[in-house]
């Protein structure tokens, strides 16, 4: 984050450097120790002068530069980067801290990038965190003050001298850069197969990032280095759009053959297009309610962790193993407390410090197994929780990990692309036939007593309970199923495909009175195949994910709140897959937020409704899905959840202790 000193001593010599060897001017020499005196007196003087003096004449001053000394070194920064810093310097001259190397912050091209301003607000924020030890409302003021001058700046800058996108650097751009012309003209070749074309698309792709990001000059570079845009979508702009998907999810068999800045090429590319954006709101129109809903979920179930700061330690000794596979996986950790096998004490984990923790698996303090009878520690937390407090530690989750899922569901329409799947899934191919989606039974299999469709009761209720007409194509019935499985002489065999969903068609969801229950487990509903009428009819279709926001949000609910939960048997192969999908879909959360997520699915190995007590020596412990988990949470959760009917079959409800937020909605008097 801190820059190398740009200048040295025997450079301060006013005549050598009031101009720089390339030509630009040093207006003002700055001793960073002089801003801090008299309560900054001279610091609001120059934030003030040096705005005035830049936004009166941008376009001739944006190039001009200041010497500044910080300690015994000497740098040299724009006016707009002097201005920049004099912003976060605010929480140094308020606190009343020295200005010292470390916040010599750099926004040189090549430092910069999509975290850099988070970087240095993290930077800020520990300074401050750390002066006080705890988060004092001054605090919170001063980085609110520094966030809304930072944007007001953002604004200002961005109306006189902004970066933007001309055809003419783009011209300049193919001149000079035989590679990046060769993709430009990128057309593709209709008769390929829709394979070889989504590989074309994707090393189109790879290679203008790359050639964006070695050309110093080229107009696109800023935005792609801040991350502000997406390489695939530029891709599609500059280089070729490729197969897009129909309606149905299926893959439409013809490319868009070249970029869209050279036009759609005629009625049928036109034609696809529509196609991509109506298709663009149903897909928002399906996930965001399954995004909404799981992040619900979510919220019922960890919404009552909260940190025990009358518990420095809790004693906790076991400890989640983590591998750091990279700079981002040790992000997540940063302030977390981990083993130091070698003393036996613990060492806080330090993003900025700890680099050659990276490829080794360490040992983390976890919330997950926390002593505490009420709440979790301060130690099992991390450094983090001074700076949590006063914030319900359990309500972060679905803000943190879901709520960018469902933003990026809002912006499916530039993320469209296409991605053609394979069926693996060995029962899949063993007793059904596929026509595109529609998946129908083998007729060998048409007589087969024994052989039955599992699905869960929860996913069709609706259906099955009520009198929708099935047939009236005004009644939704594409329902993807969370669970479907194939049960054959007892066994079953689960159908589960990567990049697809499944949900009953028509036909069969006509057909009602060939359901029946599943004696065995009464969640499930049973269709025996040997009572179809005709294999002629479709059972069943696939729903592709063709989006990548369907398939992680699909991976997510499918890693915590599917029958297939139970095959992760310890907390840390759950945390771990979590953490790896939330990863892949872009994002990089502090784990505590996993951690909280994976807490609240364990439960005693012997009772549903108990959470194990970690201060015992052995424990054995099972992990629910989390619908699972909040319906055997306390009864007030579980009662305001769903279900209520299932919920009152068990009598043992009765007796479900332990308290919730809930409690105060259902007028729980402490005094009872
Ligand atoms: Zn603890």
């Amino acid at each position: 984050m801190q820059i190398k000193p740009t200048a040295s001593k025997s450079d301060v010599n006013r005549d050598k450097v009031a101009v720089l060897k390339d030509g630009r001017k040093i207006v003002m020499e700055i001793d960073t120790k002089d801003l801090l005196k008299e309560n900054g007196a001279n610091y609001y003087a120059l934030y003030t002068g040096a705005n005035a003096y830049f936004f009166d004449n941008p376009a001739e001053r944006i190039h001009n530069c200041v010497l500044i000394k910080c300690g015994s070194d000497y740098y040299i920064l724009t006016i707009p980067m002097l201005i920049l810093d004099l912003i976060f310097w605010r929480a140094n001259v308020i606190f009343n801290m020295p200005i010292t190397a470390n916040e010599m912050y750099s926004y040189a091209p090549e430092h910069l990038n999509k975290n850099t301003f988070n970087n240095i607000i993290e930077h800020v924020t520990q300074m401050l965190v750390d002066s006080q030890d705890r988060v004092t409302p001054e605090i919170s003021k001063c980085l609110a003050d520094i966030k809304d001058r930072l944007s007001r700046f953002s604004q200002n800058f961005s109306s006189v001298k902004c970066n933007t996108i001309s055809i003419w650097s783009i011209l300049q751009f193919r001149r000079r850069n035989k590679e990046f012309n060769e993709l430009f003209n990128t057309t593709l070749d209709p008769t390929k197969t829709i394979k070889e074309t989504e590989n074309i698309v994707k090393a189109c792709e790879k290679r203008l990032t790359k050639v964006i990001a070695e050309d110093d000059f080229n107009c696109f570079k800023p935005y792609v280095m801040s991350g502000r845009l997406k390489n695939a979508q530029l891709a599609k702009v500059v280089c070729t759009v490729g197969t897009r998907p129909d309606i149905d999810k299926t893959i439409i068999p013809r490319p868009i053959t070249k970029g869209y800045i050279h036009g759609l090429q005629n009625a049928s590319e036109y034609y696809m297009e529509t196609i991509t954006a109506r298709d663009a709101m149903m897909t928002k129109n399906d996930n965001l309610p399954r995004s909404g809903f799981l992040s619900r979920k979510i919220n019922r179930l960890t919404s009552d962790i909260d940190i025990n700061y009358s518990v420095n330690d809790c004693g906790n000794t076991r400890y989640l193993d983590y591998f750091v596979e990279n700079a981002d996986y040790l992000d997540m950790i940063d302030g977390k407390y981990m083993l130091d096998e070698k003393t036996g004490k613990l060492h806080v984990v330090s993003y900025a410090k700890d680099k050659a923790l990276i490829g080794q698996t360490i040992k983390l303090r976890t919330f997950i197994t926390c002593n505490c009878k009420v709440g979790v520690c301060k130690t099992c937390v991390g450094t983090v929780a001074k700076r949590l407090k006063g914030t319900r530690l359990g309500t972060l989750p679905p803000i943190k990990c879901i709520n960018p899922m469902s933003q990026k569901a809002l912006s499916a329409k530039h993320d469209l692309g296409t991605k053609s799947i394979e069926i693996t899934n060995e029962a899949l191919s063993k007793y059904f036939h596929s026509d595109g989606m529609d998946f129908f039974l083998k007729p060998e299999y048409a007589s087969q007593r024994e052989l039955y469709l599992v699905i869960q009761s929860d996913s069709v209720e609706d259906l099955v309970n009520s009198n929708v007409d099935t047939s009236d194509d005004e009644v939704d019935t594409v329902i993807a199923l969370d669970y479907i499985a194939v049960r054959d002489h007892g066994i079953d065999y689960e159908i589960e495909n990567e990049g697809m969903r499944i949900a009953l068609s028509d036909e069969i969801l006509a057909n009602k009175k060939l359901f029946i229950e599943d004696e065995e487990n009464t969640d499930n509903i049973l269709i025996p195949l040997n009572k179809l009428e005709t294999t002629e009819d479709p059972l069943f279709y696939a729903i592709l994910d063709t989006e990548e926001i369907s398939k992680y949000l699909n991976q997510l609910i499918g890693t915590i709140d599917r029958n297939t939960v139970n095959r992760y048997t310890t907390y840390e192969e759950l945390v771990s897959a979590m953490i790896r999908i939330i990863y892949e879909s872009g994002f990089v959360d502090n784990i505590i937020h996993f951690e909280s997520i994976a807490k609240s699915m364990i439960r005693d190995k012997n009772n549903k409704t108990r959470k194990p007590d970690w201060s015992q020596k052995e424990v054995e412990y099972q992990i629910l899905k989390i619908s699972d988990a909040i319906m055997n949470k306390d009864l007030y959760t579980a009662i305001e959840y769903q279900n209520l009917r299932n919920l009152f079959k068990t009598a043992s409800i009765a007796k479900r202790l332990g308290t919730s937020l809930y409690d105060p909605f259902f007028r729980v008097s402490k005094n009872r």
